[in-house]
């Protein structure tokens, strides 16, 4: 397999879930190259080269740097026919939907999106795909080459190598047609401590708060623990939380160390984002909500008396 992995960069840094996709490329073969396409990049070469890849090459291009797909689809496309690569594979994000899209209808190839597991089967890349709301995986193939495939988010932990990749820079031509979208505006979402994707604990909120302004209760928590704040669909539709912060199946997929979700019964859905998480710590008034049966920890009663003193006890023992 000749396989290239899209290496997404937020503010500086290459995206988590691109590095862990680019730790599960490595494990499947050892002819991996990863790419970076951005503006000012070109320094992150040599980190991203710690996971795994054979060779780093580096778009770096002031025409890069609005996070923008059509110019990404511009570079991956002549990279793939000039260089042979038979897979190309991106972790699921915004951005990454619409390059890898763009990508396929460029190429005339197939894309598998929203995997969550890819294998090497007698000589085949085979994908898995959950299907019928997570309930079924099922086995995916590709009919030609180049195979795509968008990983989902958090699916793959990041795993450094030991190794170092060359790193080399390649030319960026943009079609006039991938000049017509312009980055009109960009908003930064203030916030504090870490994102739910890169959080190793989670503190999570359902309808069981009772009302928004009760967010404060997990909020509180989450500081205390160190870790980040997440929250049902439920709560998220209901206008009390934003959607960068709901988990589940149209939401995120999460595993941190440590979740404890706070009033929130633990419907199916719910549950495919984050029952990979290391901990799980549930607190909820109805001794039978679903989320009881994959808890590892349980506890029935009112969110409103058992969060505030959860909060106290562990602000309590970090002081000491
Ligand atoms: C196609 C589809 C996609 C979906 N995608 C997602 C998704 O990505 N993420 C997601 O979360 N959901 C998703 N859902 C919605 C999902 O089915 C549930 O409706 C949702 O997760 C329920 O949220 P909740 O647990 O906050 O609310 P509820 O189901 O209403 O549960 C509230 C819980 O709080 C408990 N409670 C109430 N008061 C208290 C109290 N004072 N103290 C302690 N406990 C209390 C109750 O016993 C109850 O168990 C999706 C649904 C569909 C159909």
């Amino acid at each position: 397999m000749a396989t290239l992995v899209y290496v997404e960069d937020h503010e500086g840094e290459p995206v988590k879930g691109s590095l862990g996709v680019l730790s599960k490329a490595a494990k499947l073969g050892d002819d991996v190259v990863a790419v970076l396409c951005g503006s000012g990049v070109e320094g992150l070469g040599e980190q991203v080269g710690k996971y795994g890849a054979a060779r780093v090459l580096v778009a770096d291009d002031p025409a890069l740097e609005a996070p923008l797909p059509q110019p990404r689809v511009d570079v991956l496309a002549k990279l793939v026919e000039s260089e042979g690569f038979d897979t190309v594979l991106f972790g699921a994000s915004v951005l990454t939907a619409d390059v890898a899209a763009g990508l396929a209808a460029r190429l005339d190839a197939g894309l598998n999106w929203d995997l969550i597991d890819l294998e090497e089967r007698d000589g085949k890349l085979v994908g898995k795909r959950p299907a019928l709301q997570d309930s079924v995986l099922l086995d995916v193939g590709w009919k030609s080459e180049p195979r795509l495939a968008l990983i989902r988010s958090g699916t793959f932990e990041p795993v450094e190598s030991g190794g170092t990749a060359e790193v080399a820079k390649v030319p960026v031509e943009v079609e006039d047609w991938s000049k017509q979208a312009v980055m009109l505006e960009r908003a930064h979402e203030e916030s504090e401590g870490p994102s739910i994707e890169d959080a190793e604990v989670i503190v999570a909120g359902g309808r069981g708060l009772g009302k928004p302004e009760n967010f404060s209760l997990v909020e509180g928590l989450a500081k205390a623990l160190g870790g980040a704040v997440a929250a049902t669909r439920a709560v998220v539709d209901a206008g009390w939380y934003p959607y960068a912060s709901q988990v589940g199946q149209t939401g995120k997929t999460v595993a941190p160390k440590l979740y404890i979700a706070c009033g929130i019964s633990g419907a199916i859905q719910h549950k495919v984002g984050m029952q990979n998480s290391g901990t799980i710590v549930a607190i909820n008034k109805d001794p039978n909500a679903p989320i009881f049966e994959y808890s590892d920890l349980g506890v029935v009663g009112d969110v409103h008396e058992i969060v505030p003193k959860l909060t106290e006890l562990v602000r309590a023992k970090r002081a000491t």
